[in-house]
Parts: C-alpha cells; sequence; structure tokens
C-alpha cells in the first residue's frame, strides 16, 4: 500500500493519501495548511479522483479540509455514525472549531459503523475499527500492515486526549487495548511523526501509558 504523509502544519493534523487503485484520503487537516495539502494532493494523485474521504473522528484538525478536498477531487466523505452527526450539522462546539478559533462548513457523511472494509481496489482494502475515547465516534483504519490511528494512540507511546466532549478513559483503554491484539507493521497517527517498521510496540507503550495514568492520576 503506497502511502503518502502530508504532515500537518501548526495544528492542523495529519492527512494521509492511499494511493491505491481507488485513491482515499485519511483526515484532511485544516486551514491553513489547505492550500499546502491540495498542491501536494493534485501532483500524487495526477489527474485522477479520490474515492472516499474517510475522516477519523470529528475535530476540525482533522476534518477542517474535508468539503474543499471533496469539491476539488472528489470522493464521498466517510466518518463513524457516532461522529457524522455534528459533522452534517456544523455543530462548532462539539467539532472543536470554537476552541480552536475557526468555523467548521457542514458536510455530507456517509455514516460507518466500524468493522466494515473500505474497497481500495486492486484486492486492497482498509478495515474500519470503532476505537471511542478520543471521542465515542472516532474510528482506526487497518490495511495491508498498516494502522491509521487518527487521535487515539500516537508514535512513541503518546495517547490521545480523553478529556474533550464525549472523550472517555475507560474506553480509550479499552481502544488501545483492541489496537495492541491487531497485527500490523506501520503506524500512521494524526498528528507527529509516523512508525515505519515495527509500529506494535509503540502501541503497546500506549497501552502500558494509559494504563499507569489510571494507577496514578
Ligand atoms: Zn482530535
Amino acid at each position: 500500500m503506497m502511502v503518502h504523509a502530508i504532515v500537518g502544519r501548526g495544528f492542523s493534523g495529519n492527512i494521509f493519501l492511499v494511493d491505491a487503485e481507488k485513491p482515499c484520503l485519511i483526515d484532511t487537516g485544516w486551514s491553513p495548511s489547505i492550500a499546502y495539502s491540495a498542491r501536494t494532493m493534485n501532483e500524487c494523485l495526477n489527474g485522477r479522483t479520490l474515492s472516499s474521504i474517510i475522516l477519523t473522528h470529528r475535530h476540525i484538525d482533522h476534518v477542517g479540509g474535508a468539503l474543499a478536498f471533496m469539491e476539488r477531487f472528489g470522493g464521498e466523505i466517510l466518518a463513524h455514525e457516532i461522529d457524522a452527526p455534528p459533522l452534517i450539522d456544523g455543530d462548532q462546539e462539539s467539532t472543536g472549531a470554537v476552541m480552536f478559533g475557526g468555523e467548521l462548513f457542514p458536510m455530507p457523511v456517509r455514516k460507518l459503523v466500524g468493522g466494515e472494509d473500505i474497497d481500495l481496489g486492486g484486492g486492497e482494502a482498509l478495515r474500519v475499527i470503532h476505537t471511542p475515547g478520543h471521542t465515542s465516534g472516532s474510528m482506526c483504519l487497518l490495511g495491508q500492515g498498516c494502522l491509521f490511528s487518527g487521535d487515539t494512540v500516537f508514535a512513541d507511546g503518546g495517547v490521545g486526549r480523553w478529556d474533550l466532549e464525549t472523550g472517555n478513559y475507560e474506553e480509550l483503554v479499552a481502544s488501545a487495548e483492541k489496537l495492541a491484539d491487531m497485527e500490523f507493521e506501520n503506524l500512521y497517527p494524526g498528528h507527529g511523526p509516523s512508525v515505519i517498521g515495527p509500529a506494535k510496540e509503540h502501541v503497546e507503550m500506549s497501552l502500558r501509558h494509559l494504563k499507569m495514568i489510571g494507577r496514578f492520576g
């Protein structure tokens, strides 16, 4: 699976362009990165359109570019059914737009529940994994040895915040446990560096950190 990482600038989350037969985007970053990201996507896609724009969760630093990219590059916007309504409604509070000082434009979203496979063509697919904790409708994507982890876990044992609206510590621990049980090689988180190579130990470290916080926090 060919993955182009467009590293988030400022508050903007990372964007991953999965260059499959049916290209898809995982997260979209946010202004002021949109113009820069669009240039990179333009070069990678080289005239092709996106099949889907998958959003790992509702926060504006991940979804703020979705509408602009859909209009420019095509693709259906997909999100978990719990995090989809604030995106469809343009809920400024729940998407963190108010907190970040931005504005979220309502967008059309097809709802996912977790467990489904998103077909990328050529025998490749991404499995949707519901991983609540950072938000109640957070999800990760797993396919061809790659885990796209949104804001659930990060490289080097990092973990997502659970103190924002709909965040939940116990759910985050359970989600990290679920991920630590899965098989993958590479980790592509929503912020910070990706891990190319044996990435499982990074997620196991995230789980240990979370449990430690529970004991002493
Ligand atoms: Zn987030």
